[in-house]
């Protein structure tokens, strides 16, 4: 749509500013307002008259001047009142000297047989006449009024003059009228498909792109002077959604041009870098009076998202349900057992088998306060109680209570000398560090052996935790922060988890105002960190996921 467009109402207007002026000078005056009767006039629009030559105050006081005095109708369309002096000078204080002159106040009905279309409002010397108006003697059909108004005759010629002259400004009035709207028209139509968040592409009957808004130059990568006048087939290439390519006949707008419904159909289209998007469109047709196919109109909404929370969801709930049943399984299995031959086992055989129901219940409760715990950052973010917090004495406890699980677990500190204190909410730093070892662990199936080091630089403290385990690839490591997000390793599937860890860890280090990230070779180990300002950078925003 040429951009152009919307701005011409006011050219429009500066139309009817000429065709009011020529109309006022017609009538022997200099200066006038059209009053547009309300039944022809645009009711969305505030340009309810049109001024010529006349000022803000010497408007108001015409308007009211004429507005107050004998209205003129179709019967009798002229009124002309004298006006006295001071009037004069406060109406037209800047055309010559008015006051000197004696000035008439005229108002003219402007109609045509559809009703009335303003009237004129407009200010002349007494004693000048259009040629509308000659005076000779009595007639009837066009009589000024009487009261405080110049009473004249006018020849019967000239009140059929007269009445012609207001039905060709009637006729004016009325296209330009016309023309105004449309134009305003346009520029709404015009506006809403420049913002709207639609993508939105229109055609000729040969299917050439005639418009093509942002939203869809956002979706497509194309810009729409790359693709005006292009075959839209060839621009959008659309996919069903499987993938496979659409033969013309089956592409939306052909099916709308051929009379067929294409309302809300999921389908794949490229980009101009050649990557699908999922889309869903409707297409209609306007077509003329004939029943010709004339434009085509795509309506593409962008499914991407709506697809991956889709996917997520089924993610959820599979890995819930997966998370939730291994363990269930493992107590019930066992707790079977005992139930049935309990009495009969022996302590050696009953230990291992009470502490394996007591390490499933563990990792059941841990599944649902991590599900608790992202549904509560999901609905409040997070709220920190920081305080300063010596980051060494943390790291030294959850590596004390580590190696107290696992003995042969093998984990070496190292700690810069004179490590600053950042503030901090303790429990939550050790919840992350916590996350970040039993990750180290679960994931480096050959060799447990862990690093934690922790460094300052100059404004904040980087601590880090790398494993030799089996690594990330590039790809990945954008995901892994993300709910629910698990590598599709079968090694990685065959660790208990939920995806939930490393989301909860960003949650808290965000809110802390820090950073969490990682560095990762696949099959060769990973090294997360994650920093927080030290104590006197610090400044703690909550964070909203
Ligand atoms: P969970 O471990 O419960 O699945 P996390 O959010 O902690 O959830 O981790 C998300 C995914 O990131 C894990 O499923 C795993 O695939 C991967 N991951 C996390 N830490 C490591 C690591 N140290 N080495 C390799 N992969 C890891």
């Amino acid at each position: 749509m040429s951009r152009s467009q919307t701005y011409q109402s006011e050219d429009m207007h500066d139309q009817l500013t000429i065709l009011v002026g020529s109309a006022i000078q017609l009538l022997g005056s200099d200066a006038g307002v059209l009053v547009i009767a309300t039944e022809a006039f645009d009711p969305q629009s505030n340009n309810d008259y049109v001024v010529y030559r006349l000022g803000q105050e010497g408007l108001a006081k015409l308007l009211q001047r004429g507005q107050e005095g004998l209205q003129p109708t179709s019967r009798h369309p002229l009124v002309i009142e004298i006006i006295e002096p001071e009037w004069a000078s406060q109406i037209l204080p800047q055309v010559d000297n008015a006051p000197t002159r004696e000035l008439e106040c005229c108002s003219l009905a402007i109609f045509d047989t559809a009703g009335p279309v303003g009237t004129l409002y407009f200010l002349r010397t007494v004693g000048e006449r259009s040629c509308f108006e000659r005076r000779e003697g009595a007639a009837d059909g066009h009589q000024a009024m009487s009261g405080n108004v110049s009473t004249e005759d006018v020849s019967v010629e000239a009140s059929a003059a007269l009445n012609m002259f207001i039905a060709h400004q009637a006729a004016a009035l009325r296209c330009a009228l016309k023309a105004q709207s449309l134009v305003k028209e346009q520029g709404r139509l015009a506006s809403i498909f420049h913002h709207s968040i639609e993508g939105l592409l229109t055609v000729d009957s040969a299917l050439r792109i005639i418009d093509f808004n942002p939203a869809m130059e956002k979706l497509i990568g194309w810009r729409e002077s790359d693709v005006l006048g292009e075959f839209y087939f060839n621009v959008l290439r659309p996919r069903d959604r499987r993938g496979n390519e659409l033969g013309l006949q089956d592409s939306p707008l052909l099916q709308a041009f051929s009379g067929q419904s294409v309302v809300n159909r999921d389908m794949i289209f490229t980009t101009r870098d050649g990557q699908p998007v999922e889309v869903r469109v409707t297409a209609s047709c306007i077509r003329s009076a004939r029943g010709e196919p004339l434009n085509g109109i795509l309506t593409i909404h962008d499914i991407t998202r709506e697809r991956e929370q889709e996917e997520q969801r089924s993610t959820f709930i599979s890995v819930i349900s997966h998370e939730l049943q291994t363990p269930i399984a493992i107590i019930k299995g066992y707790a079977s057992t005992l139930a049935r031959a309990g009495d009969r086992l022996q302590p050696q055989a009953l230990r291992p088998r009470l502490v394996a129901i007591e390490e499933e219940a563990d990792r059941l409760n841990k599944l649902v306060a991590n599900l608790l715990y992202a549904s509560r950052i999901q609905a409040n973010g997070l709220q920190m109680e920081a305080s300063s917090l010596d980051l060494e004495p943390l790291i030294e406890t959850v590596v004390r209570r580590l190696q107290a699980r696992d003995a042969e677990l093998r984990v070496s500190v190292e700690i810069s000398p004179d490590l600053p204190a950042v503030v901090g909410d303790r429990e939550r730093i050790e919840e992350v560090l916590q996350n970040l070892l039993d990750n180290a662990i679960k994931y480096s199936p050959q060799q447990v052996a862990v690093t934690i080091a922790a460094r300052a630089t100059s404004n904040e403290v980087i601590v880090s935790v790398s494993d030799a385990g089996m690594g990330i690839s590039l790809r990945d490591q954008e995901q892994i922060f993300r709910r629910f997000r698990r590598i599709g390793d079968p090694l990685a599937q065959a660790t208990p988890g939920a995806g939930l860890g490393l989301y909860i860890c960003r949650a808290i280090v965000e809110a802390h105002g820090g950073r969490i990230w990682v560095e990762s070779t696949l099959r060769q180990g990973s090294t997360f960190s994650f920093s927080l300002p030290r104590e006197k950078q610090a400044h703690l925003p909550m964070v909203v996921f």
